[in-house]
């Protein structure tokens, strides 16, 4: 039923983009040498065309070192992109400068991986979700203290909280405390990069409950990224597979989940472990190898290395994103042979 309505909702929106991303890239030097010279490129991020609807959750996926965060922080502009558009409610962020970035930065906010090391252990917590309305000048004296107090028990955090410091507090309330943060400024679009990866099983649940409860109340927008694929399939509406890189499937999260078209998605679903003693794990779909370089990505397809229906025409070309159910997209040369279409 959740996810029926999950659907019903991301049909409605998707004709309302929040964002587009046409093309974007993100290559870093490698540098070595005395003279520091730039011997090559790590392709973190490459030609990736994605569309972010108002209101929906998109998960991201796929495993360490794909490009999943570099992706949500180019977004942000916090890393800005080799090349290619971030389109913003119709503005091009990659043209604009810091200062006039400035403004458009209470819109789009970031929940950290780790509720450890994103809080400064100096601040107390009062100070800690305050900044963003002192950095914006947007409230004062006993005002913004009311704020941070409301915002304080919106997270589930007692008003104690306010004077207390990070090394009191839980993990599961650390990261209430950067949820708190990132919510003061009243954005229209948080990354939440890997919000629960840190914290214990028993208190996933309750973050990801209370994410879903915001999302609600506050009509937002999720980019959700996470290498757990039980945590994306419970939060997400539609969801992106990202390899090496690049974007290989997009669909929405029931179908993708019940009808992988892409070998890497069906690879990585047939990983998840199934508490059933009469599963058959002899049909498991097993990756060979690790993630190629990204600063050496294979040619053609990329996955081609690990892909067991790997081709001549896979190692030469590469594939396009293609439609082949409404909303469902992917890039293989293959996808109607491997999946009887
Ligand atoms: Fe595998 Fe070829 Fe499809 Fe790449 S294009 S995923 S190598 S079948």
């Amino acid at each position: 039923m959740a996810t029926q309505l999950a659907a019903d909702s991301y049909a409605k929106a998707q004709h309302d983009k929040l964002i587009s991303l046409e093309h974007v890239t993100k290559h870093f030097p490698i540098k070595k040498g005395f003279f520091n010279r730039t011997v090559g490129q790590i392709q973190a991020v490459t030609g990736v065309n994605l569309d972010i609807y108002r209101g929906e959750t998109l998960g991201i996926v796929g495993e360490s070192g794909c490009g999943k965060s570099t992706l949500g922080r180019c977004i942000l502009q916090l890393i800005r992109p080799t090349s290619g558009k971030v389109i913003f409610e119709g503005q091009d962020l990659t043209t604009l400068s810091p200062t006039q970035l400035r403004p458009l930065r209470r819109d789009m906010q970031i929940v950290f991986q780790n509720p450890y090391s994103s809080l400064d252990p100096r601040m107390s917590i009062g100070d800690t979700v305050a900044e963003p309305f002192v950095i914006h000048h947007m409230a004062h004296g006993k005002k913004f203290q009311d704020e941070v107090k409301t915002l304080l028990d919106l997270v589930g955090l007692p008003k104690s909280a306010y004077s207390r410091y990070p090394h009191e507090l839980s993990g599961g309330q650390r990261q209430r405390v950067g949820i708190a943060r990132a919510l003061a400024l009243k954005p229209k679009f948080i990354v939440a990069d890997e919000p629960v990866s840190a914290l214990d099983v028993s208190v996933q649940a309750q973050i990801l409950n209370l994410l879903m409860d915001l999302k609600k109340e506050f009509q937002l927008t999720y980019l959700f990224i996470a290498h757990n694929l039980g945590v994306v399939e419970y939060i997400s509406d539609r969801v992106a597979v990202m390899y090496l890189g690049e974007v290989v499937e997009v669909a929405p999260a029931r179908q993708l989940y019940e009808k992988p078209l892409h070998p890497y998605t069906q690879a990585l679903l047939s990983a998840i472990s199934i508490p059933d003693p009469n599963y058959d794990h002899s049909q498991r779909v097993l990756l060979d190898g690790d993630l190629p370089s990204p600063a050496n990505p294979p040619s053609g397809c990329r996955f081609h290395t690990r892909c067991s229906y790997n081709i001549e025409v896979c190692q030469q070309e590469r594939p396009c994103l293609e439609e082949y159910f409404p909303g469902h997209v992917a890039q293989c040369h293959r996808v109607k042979d491997i999946n009887h279409l």
